[in-house]
């Protein structure tokens, strides 16, 4: 297999360059692990998010969005457990003060054979000993015992000091799509199975947060909750598996990189749990999730809030809390995952080397980018231009030669140049480069708005 140009330190130093991620809060040092989107990683963040919307809602059947708040009365975090259980093994290097997460250290240090899914913090502890497993910052082997961290960002509400109540930062967008089952439901007479998704922020204080936008702690999570009747849920989990496989090949992802992962270690509520896996530039790591959650968490929402969370079905009368397949995924994660798999550096006939980045047309922040052969030809150019924007995103280049213009346009994956000429003056047709084959056509400009919205669907 070819090997691939993308590395972490190519893809971040791009994506600064060319406005697709700045590194957060930088004039004043940063703030470790946060990062901003610039005008050219919002559109192709949106663009993702766009694309899993249509797909998982607009052309699914009986499925349905929402758009539940962040801040959810604390009893919701009780019933889901993440009060008592949302924690990461940590361990501190009594040597040079820094944190790690015990399973992440095992899995390194046996370099994937070992998987800490499955094994206690005593477990963890004593294979850390065994092996002599050190500090990866300092290289020393002087550890404090495994403590449980909860990673969960607390605030407070309330107007006084002293009139204060704990609340968190959804640590996952989940549950606001459990706890509007019924409302979903009742409003829109769904009868299961059915599904609720949601996309919105989430927020986990990580122990070991890194690798660019892989692993934060504010990020955006995409999730779809499929509710069915138990007996069916098997089935309906093996799909979910497929679609969630189906959506990346069709955004373009080469087979070759994605696996999945089932998991070994089951939450007790679990009958079924699986990643998919892609080779990120750092190596093989998670990028979504598919859960069988049984009637967990509908059975523990109707526990902790004392509402019946029961359907009852309208044909046969029977009554029962829905089983979920989960399927969840970060759309900062998928970004990381999308851009690492469009990088590419290709040689040029005349020996140049282009960076251009394989985006597939409906992630691309613009569709096509208007270029004036001289910048003389503005005006007709800018025509053509304004006609564009009414239907697409498009951008617009006049400055340096034909051939910079094209290689800024492949650097941030635009799929198409517009280029206008002399020959545009005379009989209204343009030159569309593609970026991929770089070949060019001609067209009627008046073709244009149709021509690109064709190419660039999903
Ligand atoms: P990991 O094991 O990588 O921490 P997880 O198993 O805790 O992930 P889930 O709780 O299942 O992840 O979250 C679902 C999805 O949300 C993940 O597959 C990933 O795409 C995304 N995600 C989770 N945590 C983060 C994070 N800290 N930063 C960015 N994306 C995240």
């Amino acid at each position: 297999m070819a090997k691939r140009a993308v590395t972490m330190d190519k893809l971040v130093a791009l994506c600064k360059n060319r406005g697709i991620i700045f590194p957060g809060s930088e004039i004043y040092g940063g703030m470790g692990n946060t990062w901003d989107y610039g005008p050219v990683g919002v559109e192709i963040k949106n663009n993702i998010k766009r694309a899993w919307w249509k797909r998982f809602v607009q052309e699914s059947e009986n499925s349905y969005g929402v758009d539940a708040a962040i801040l959810m009365n604390s009893r919701v975090w009780e019933a889901s457990g993440h009060t008592t259980s949302f924690n990461d093994p940590k361990m501190d290097c009594k040597e040079c003060k820094s944190r790690h997460r015990a399973d992440t250290l095992i899995e390194a240090h046996s370099k994937g054979k070992v998987n800490p899914d499955t094994m206690t913090n005593e477990e963890m502890e004593a294979y850390i000993n065994e092996h002599h497993v050190c500090c990866p910052i300092c290289g020393k082997f002087n550890w404090t015992g495994i403590r449980t961290f909860n990673l969960m960002f607390e605030t407070s509400r309330g107007v006084t000091d002293e009139n204060q109540s704990k609340i968190y930062l959804r640590p996952e967008t989940a549950q606001g799509e459990f706890v509007n089952f019924l409302n979903v439901q009742r409003s829109t007479r769904a009868k299961v199975p059915f599904g609720i998704a949601q996309i919105g922020k989430a927020f986990r204080n990580e122990i070991t947060p890194g690798n660019f936008i892989f692993r934060t702690i504010e990020f955006e999570q995409m999730e779809h909750q499929w509710f069915c009747k138990e007996g069916t849920d098997l089935d309906y989990y093996a799909e979910y598996k497929q679609r969630a496989w189906q959506f990346l090949v069709d955004l373009g992802f080469d087979e070759a990189h994605l696996r999945f992962h089932d998991h070994d270690k089951l939450a007790h509520y679990a009958r079924a749990a699986c990643d998919i896996q892609y080779e990120y530039p750092m190596g093989w790591s998670e990028l979504n999730g598919i859960h069988n959650r049984t009637d967990y968490d509908l059975s523990r929402h109707q526990e902790y809030s004392g509402k019946s969370l029961t359907y009852v079905d309208p044909v046969s009368g029977e009554r029962y809390i829905p089983y979920v397949i989960e399927y969840s995924i970060g759309a900062d994660r998928l970004m990381l995952a999308v851009l690492s798999e469009a990088y590419d550096e290709e040689t040029l006939e005349n020996g140049e080397t282009r960076v251009v980045l394989h985006l597939h047309p409906a992630l691309a922040a613009y569709k096509a980018a208007v270029l004036p052969l001289q910048k003389n030809l503005a005006p007709q150019a800018k025509e053509i231009l304004a006609t564009l924007k009414k239907i697409l995103p498009v951008t617009y280049d006049e400055a340096g030669s034909i051939g910079k213009r094209y290689r800024r346009q492949d650097e941030i994956g635009t799929p198409f140049c517009i280029t206008v000429d002399f020959d545009t003056l005379q009989d209204g047709t343009v030159t569309v480069r593609e970026r991929d084959s770089m070949q060019q056509i001609r067209l009627p400009a008046a073709e244009l708005s149709a021509y690109l919205l064709e190419k660039t669907a999903f």
